[in-house]
């Protein structure tokens, strides 16, 4: 069982894993900058969480998904990978889960239309000089077409996904860099008081 067998089942079943060039940004970024308390939000089928825990042995993931069937993946894959002392998964809601301790990471990857109210709920469990890592944020390209799309459901993700990002640019409290790779990252820091 290797990572490849976790990629083709997320294919086969249109899981929305990070992709490569997204993964391989952020576990640069771990290492570069010595991270070794994560949280993340969505877990899906474990995989990112699994690819991060392989970085390094000293590292902990804290991971949360809301559907049972692919946290039931996530269990029985990060076992496979004998990772059970590095990650702890919970099956539930972000919103209903409550943690006191801090990270120096936190990776959101859940619901796209949520991403202020994950990172608003979320951002007392970051350490002082942690970083918040957002995935999807050209959301296929679309955030940024000119073009007309034609689906309600799709406009209306595009239109919270850029109210995220012009809340990213606003915040008063983080400073945020945007990174145009895989499907558009952005990185939030704390501001120096
Ligand atoms: N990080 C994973 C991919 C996550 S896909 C990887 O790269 O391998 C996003 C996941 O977030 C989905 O499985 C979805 O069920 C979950 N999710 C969405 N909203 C959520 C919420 N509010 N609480 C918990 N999980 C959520
Ligand atoms: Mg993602």
């Amino acid at each position: 069982m290797g990572l490849e067998e976790l990629e083709k089942y997320a294919k086969e079943y249109n899981i929305p894993i990070m992709q490569k060039e997204g993964i391989d940004f952020m576990l640069e970024y771990i290492k570069k900058n010595n991270i070794l308390t994560i949280l993340e939000i969505g877990s899906a089928i474990g995989y990112s969480a699994i690819r991060m825990a392989l970085l390094n042995p000293n590292i902990k993931i804290v991971t949360v998904e809301r559907d049972i069937e692919r946290y039931n993946e996530a269990v029985k894959n990060i076992k496979k990978f004998n990772l059970e002392s590095q990650i702890t998964i919970y099956n539930c809601d972000a919103f209903d889960l409550n943690l006191d301790e801090k990270f120096d990471f936190i990776f959101i990857d859940a619901a796209k239309a949520q991403y202020i109210k994950f990172f608003e709920k979320f951002k007392i469990n970051l350490k002082d000089n942690g970083t918040i890592l957002s995935d999807n944020l050209n959301f296929h390209g679309l955030t940024h077409t000119k073009e007309k799309i034609e689906s309600r459901n799709v406009r209306q993700l595009v239109r919270k996904i850029n109210n995220y990002i012009e809340f990213l640019k606003t915040n008063q409290e983080f400073i945020t860099q945007f990174y145009d790779c895989g499907d558009g990252i952005a990185i939030s820091k704390k501001k120096m008081k």
